[in-house]
């Protein structure tokens, strides 16, 4: 059997954790299965390798900050192996250009198109734990990438799909995914099993239990993934297809302070403005969110929208090159607003879902700056001081309390 198990970067925190995870692969190893270790960063070692950064070059190119943030994982994986073989045990740590993990040219925020799997192959036909850095790739000028913030989650699906891995485990700091952030909402309760789809709209709405890209990845290869903890031994949380389980109403909620509302004022009332502005946004790699037009009055609407907050200052900058050819007579933002989700499969065919979560929120006064729902989800706007308040609330409203 073939065992992909990634750990993250307070699983790998200190010499401690490390034996801890050594002694964890270790044992599965022994078991006579074939392990392939994915590592973060140690503790914040990212944050700080960010920081350093700042205070040399606060507008660094990408390229060097990506050649800096990848030997974070490059110190855990080397470590561990060191660790392992301390234990007695052969071990190989490797670099996505030693693997092989093609991704795509962009820097900071790269996706994986390819994995060879030769070397890592040939490592555990000799008996070896493979222990491979999270986070990284290499594009087509060999430069080294980032998958962006949590990537790692990413390479562990992408290794577990190439080589076709039994299992892919995820080892983090909680007992698995939870209806609501457990550190935020104490009334959280962990659930046995999660859809792709549920999955993958709670990590894209702020619950970075999970990179959204490897519940991406894992849906469309079918890679089954658990979601664990390393410092434990309870059960864990199985992410997969919907198959026989239940529908929940509202299986989660997430929330996400890392936005920001951009408003564009006056533009005309005419066909192709709304394609215009977010084409040009789009040209510039700005993503836009939540998305609300005015009803138009006297020749002109007004159109709000969200985005991260990283993009802000290069939306404003966009929008007002652009301001003319637009239409736009003024832009306003808003940094101090989060957006707080609830995920369920089961709303699709249950009205009333909205009504309920607003009047959890009006219960706790929380005012409401805009709303967006799919068939699977509802989002609002609210203001940032608001959120935990507000994400207690509504969880607490639909009954998810354990
Ligand atoms: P790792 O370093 O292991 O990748 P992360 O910090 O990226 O760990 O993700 C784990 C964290 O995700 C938890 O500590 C928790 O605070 C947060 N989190 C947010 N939403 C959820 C959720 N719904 N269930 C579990 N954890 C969540
Ligand atoms: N070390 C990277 C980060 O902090 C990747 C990861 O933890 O998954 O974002
Ligand atoms: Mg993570």
């Amino acid at each position: 059997m073939l065992v992909v198990k990634k750990f993250g970067g307070s699983s790998v925190a200190d010499k401690e954790r490390i034996f801890n995870v050594a002694n964890r692969c270790i044992e599965e190893y022994k078991a006579g299965n074939d392990v392939v270790v994915v590592l973060s960063a140690m503790g914040d070692t990212t944050d700080h390798l960010i920081g350093l950064a700042n205070t040399i070059n606060p507008k660094a190119k990408k390229r060097e900050l990506d050649m800096l943030l990848t030997t974070g994982e490059q110190v855990s994986v080397s470590l561990m192996a060191m660790a392992m073989q301390a234990l007695d045990v052969p071990a190989v740590s490797l670099n996505a250009f030693q693997v092989m993990m093609h991704s795509t040219s962009r820097y900071g925020n790269a996706r994986f198109k390819r994995v060879d799997t030769e070397r890592i192959q040939h490592e555990l036909d000799s008996r070896k734990i493979v222990i491979v850095t999270g986070f990284q790739g290499v594009n087509k000028y060999d430069d080294i990438t980032t998958l962006g913030r949590g990537g790692s989650d990413t390479t562990a699906v992408a290794l577990a799909a190439a080589l076709h891995a039994d299992r892919c485990e995820i080892y983090t700091d909680v007992d698995g995914v939870y209806t609501a952030d457990p550190r935020v909402v104490k009334n959280a309760k962990k659930l046995d099993t999660i859809t792709y789809d549920e999955m993958l709209e709670l990590a894209s709405l702020g619950a970075k239990v999970l990179h959204n890209r490897s519940v991406e990845m894992a849906k469309k290869y079918n890679v089954e993934l658990v979601v664990r903890s390393s410092l434990n031994r309870s059960e864990g949380t199985v992410v997969k297809e919907a198959s026989k389980m239940e529908k929940l109403l509202v299986t989660g909620v997430a929330a996400d302070s890392n936005t920001a509302r951009i408003s564009v004022i006056g533009v005309d009332d005419k066909p192709g403005i709304a394609f215009q502005i977010f084409d040009t946004l789009a040209k510039s790699y700005i993503n836009v969110d939540i998305i609300l037009q005015s009803v138009g009055r006297e020749g002109t609407k007004d159109i709000s929208f969200t985005v991260a907050s990283e993009d802000l200052e290069n939306a404003l900058q966009v929008l007002d090159a652009n301001k003319e050819r637009l239409t736009i007579q003024k832009v306003t933002y808003n940094e101090d607003v989060a957006k707080l989700s609830i995920v369920g499969a089961g709303m699709m065919s249950n009205p009333g879902v909205a009504a309920r979560m607003f009047e959890a929120l009006y219960n706790s006064r929380v005012n409401i700056n805009m709303i967006s729902t799919s068939e699977i989800r509802i989002t609002v706007l609210v203001a940032k001081n608001d959120i935990e308040k507000a994400m207690n609330a509504v969880h607490d409203g639909f009954g998810m309390a354990d």
